[in-house]
């Protein structure tokens, strides 16, 4: 079923190319209009002719889960009152609202990135004096993409990115590009979340470890578990000249803290969670990395690590995305759901789990919730029919995560395996407990 609504506006000279691999996606899962104000032929900058599915008074604005506003010649729109009310309905209803290139600089010559982060035209010379001053009120990064939630705004250039931003978003579980690699696959190797945000991953179970460098300093959460990852980061703040300010450790796993003793480089103390359970701000540079306890994994607890300024968080082993969540071996299952539900409002731009590639915050929050939803709908059919452990092997990981091909499969499916050992244990206790 295509649950999710999308509208793409259509407009004389506006850009297709920079949209059409979005739609690509998009149209897979979701339900796309396209909408003008005219309901009549629009020529696109690259001289093809679109007819228009609906004007815009035809499609509730609060019905849209998500408005695409294409590049192109907008500067006509700038001060359209219809198109503006329109675009403040969409997100008064809760809307996201997505501009590519030209589309950037019209939501931000309407006004509506005032003090917000974002992305677009803003150093083009010839740009309309309007949305030339309206930038100067932004807060420009000049990114290919920037999430200021409830905008996406995106560069012409970073029409790959902008795509792969709103599949990710939008839960696109399958894609027509399938078997190629996507910027978040996983690979051993560097990550770059953006110019602050590294992540070293390893060759073991694709664990991470991330490294935030702003000018001449840098902190690092977690230490690996193989030298190659390790060596990567060392290398790298040696060829960066970066003084190593901090060492978090989010839980004392030894995937993620293994190598700590080759970074004596340290010249501050080490985080971890019997010191910032009530939380701890960082500076790093011109960044703030604030830690604070999101239990649920490791009996002995755990910590989060959040990059303000870029909403992006370091989860540590709360979210895994090749491998299911972890609700075993000492990990609370009710717990650790709690942790990942309040995540998951939190709306993170990125999360980088402990394990696997990085996801939107949103995404990866919902393959996590939907994986222990249906894990606990097929025990509790188990229990119900009164079926015993030899059922549970009926129960596949296929049949309860959203990305079976992401998974590292061998620990994927032992972890699996006992997730559905231990869980079913505990009901039938808790069941026989209640008779
Ligand atoms: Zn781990």
């Amino acid at each position: 079923m295509k649950n999710k609504k999308i509208a793409l506006l259509y407009y004389d000279g506006f850009s297709e190319f920079e949209v059409s691999l979005a739609l690509m996606y998009l149209q897979i899962n979701c339900e796309v209009t396209t909408i003008a104000l005219q309901k009549r032929e629009y020529k696109s900058l690259e001289s093809q002719r679109f007819i228009v599915d609906a004007i815009i008074n035809e499609v509730d604005p609060a019905s849209l889960d998500l408005l695409i506003i294409p590049g192109g010649e907008p500067d006509l729109l700038l001060q359209n009152s219809q198109l503006y009310e329109y675009i403040k309905a969409v997100v008064a209803s809760q809307g996201t609202v997505a501009g590519i290139c030209g589309g950037a600089d019209l939501l931000v010559g309407m006004g509506f990135l005032k003090g917000r982060r974002c992305t677009g035209n803003a150093t083009y010379p010839h740009l309309h004096p309007i949305i030339k001053a309206a930038y100067e009120k932004t807060r420009f990064t000049g990114e290919e993409v920037v999430i200021d939630t409830p905008f996406i705004t995106a560069t012409g250039d970073g029409f790959i990115k902008f795509a792969e931003v709103l599949k990710a978003m939008y839960g696109i579980k399958e894609t027509i590009l399938e078997g190629k690699p996507t910027w978040v696959a996983p690979k051993a190797g560097w990550i770059n979340v953006s110019n602050s945000i590294l992540v070293s991953q390893s060759a073991f179970e694709e664990c991470n470890m991330t490294l935030i460098a702003s000018q001449n300093e840098a902190v690092l959460i977690d230490t690996g578990y193989r030298l190659a990852e390790a060596q990567r980061v060392i290398d790298y703040l040696l060829s960066h000249n970066l003084v190593l300010k901090n060492i978090v450790i989010t839980h004392h796993h030894e995937d993620h803290d293994a190598n700590l003793a080759l970074f004596s480089m340290n010249q501050g103390c080490i985080y971890d969670p019997s010191n910032c359970a009530e939380g701890v701000t960082l500076k790093v540079g011109k960044m703030t990395v604030r830690l604070f306890a999101t239990p649920g994994h490791f009996p002995q607890g755990d910590i989060s690590a959040l990059v303000v300024e870029e909403n992006v968080l370091i989860a540590g082993d709360i979210l895994y995305s090749c491998l299911p969540i972890q609700l075993c071996y000492g990990a609370k299952p009710n717990v650790i759901r709690d942790t990942i539900e309040k995540m998951a409002k939190a709306d993170y731009a990125w999360i980088i789990p402990g394990h696997g590639r990085i996801m939107t915050g949103a995404a990866i929050t919902e393959m996590a919730l939907s994986y222990i939803d249906k894990l606990y709908s097929r025990l509790d059919q188990i229990i119900d029919q009164h079926g015993n452990e030899d059922d549970l092997y009926a129960i596949k990981l296929s049949d309860c995560i959203a990305h079976i091909d992401w998974m590292v499969e061998e620990p994927a499916i032992d972890l699996h395996r006992q997730n559905k050992i231990e869980i079913f244990t505990a009901k039938q206790k808790n069941q026989s407990s209640q008779i």
